[in-house]
């Protein structure tokens, strides 16, 4: 079976993880320090802190931005459930901007349109989240100037867009964000099996960052509140989670991380042969724009409207054929749980209308060249026969 994504482990991942297993830490040692340092280097940002998965860090973005009861945030209905339950776990409320068709992302306009309302209703949103949709950044320089503004905080869901660029510098600079989120999980570009990481630029976020991710505990004698006790003390000054990063999970990213660049070149390469080949089948591209260099994390692409085979039929006729297609994704305000906070179908026209038109297809940089060509004679066999 082909699959649609998968990871790429060399034997240098492996034995990265097992020189951890066999030192003296396993979890809050020097390979989660020194990880985040190598993604705060790679991404051009000041800091960065590592979280257990994307989930979480997303979790501890809204708080440490200050999104809590009373607030609204705001994302993206095509992207991963965990875009908008972040929001919901603050106890804020969740709205969506409705998606560009042409690339998936945040629609500015919508974005623009949907601001002047609420700042006429007086419910702004405290924070918006893009989501990069299959690697690609969202318009951020137009999103930043209309969230400045109205003074709304962004995190950026970069989940997908490790390895990306916008406007010639890394995702992640956090050059028009509060705050950049990844993901390792392993179906995404550099895994750690599972595990997160927020960038940021201020060192007062990042240290909320880190004490939110472990317990709202400080050992840290400035930030104490009277005198320390003695070399056992610590003190709680919050409510934080037990959101850490293991170091064998760190030393996995940071073995992976050196690949980083040959993954994102190896998934342009094969993004390109599809681009080129799949041309002249009945199906639309997501477009790309010049600003970004994509890290290519999902290909999709987008059946024409009302075409002879739908979205369900292709993706069954290609299993049989031995190719794992897949969807990305099913609209969040369409979830059952959505739905029973009162969203319903009609409320963000273009996220269905890309819903009914959209397949991922089989994108991964170990992919062979066999492997891509009987990706590509099926799909032809089943759209032009
Ligand atoms: C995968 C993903 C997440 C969640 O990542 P985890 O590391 O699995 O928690 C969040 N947002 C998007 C867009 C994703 O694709």
């Amino acid at each position: 079976m082909i699959p649609y994504g998968r990871q790429d482990i060399s034997q240098q991942d492996i034995d990265a993880v097992l020189e951890v297993l066999k030192s003296d830490w396993l979890t809050q040692g020097p390979k989660v320090p020194e990880f985040e340092h190598a993604i705060a280097n790679y991404c051009q940002a000041t800091y960065a802190c590592a979280t257990n998965s994307a989930t979480s860090a997303l979790h501890v973005a809204c708080l440490a931005l200050g999104v809590g009861p009373g607030d609204y945030v705001w994302t993206s209905p095509i992207s991963f459930v965990a875009s908008a339950n972040c929001a919901l776990y603050c106890g804020a409320q969740i709205d969506f901007v409705d998606i560009d068709l042409d690339t998936g992302n945040m629609s500015t306009e919508a974005l623009a349109i949907k601001l002047e309302q609420a700042a006429q209703q007086d419910c702004l949103p405290k924070v918006i989240i893009p989501v990069h949709l299959a690697g690609q950044s969202c318009d951020m320089e137009t999103i930043y100037n209309l969230a400045q503004r109205y003074n709304i905080r962004i995190i950026e869901d970069a989940s997908h867009a490790i390895g990306a660029k916008y406007k010639n510098k890394p995702v992640g600079c956090c050059e028009f964000s509060d705050i950049t989120v990844f993901s390792f999980h392993p179906v995404k570009i550099i895994t750690s099996a599972e595990g997160g990481m927020a960038t940021c630029n201020d060192a007062a976020l990042l240290k909320s960052l880190q004490r939110l991710r472990s317990h709202g505990i400080t050992n840290k004698q400035e930030e104490m509140t009277e005198p320390s006790h003695g070399p056992w003390y610590y003190q709680q000054l919050e409510l934080g989670y037990n959101y850490r990063m293991t170091e064998l999970q760190a030393a996995l990213g940071l073995s992976q991380l050196q690949r980083l660049d040959e993954f994102v070149a190896r998934r342009n390469q094969l993004a390109a042969i599809y681009y080129t080949r799949l041309s002249e089948f009945p199906i639309e591209h997501l477009q790309q724009s010049e600003d970004c260099l994509s890290s290519y994390h999902l290909y999709i692409v987008k059946l024409q409207e009302n075409f002879k085979v739908g979205h369900n039929q292709l993706i069954c006729l290609l299993r049989e054929h031995g190719i794992t297609s897949h969807l990305h994704y099913i609209p969040i305000h369409l979830q059952p749980f959505y739905q029973s906070m009162g969203f319903k179908a009609g409320d963000f026209p273009n996220a269905e209308a890309y819903y009914q038109q959209a397949i991922t297809i089989p994108l991964y940089p170990t992919m062979t060249s066999e492997e891509q060509n009987k990706v590509i004679a099926e799909l032809g066999k089943a759209l032009c026969d």
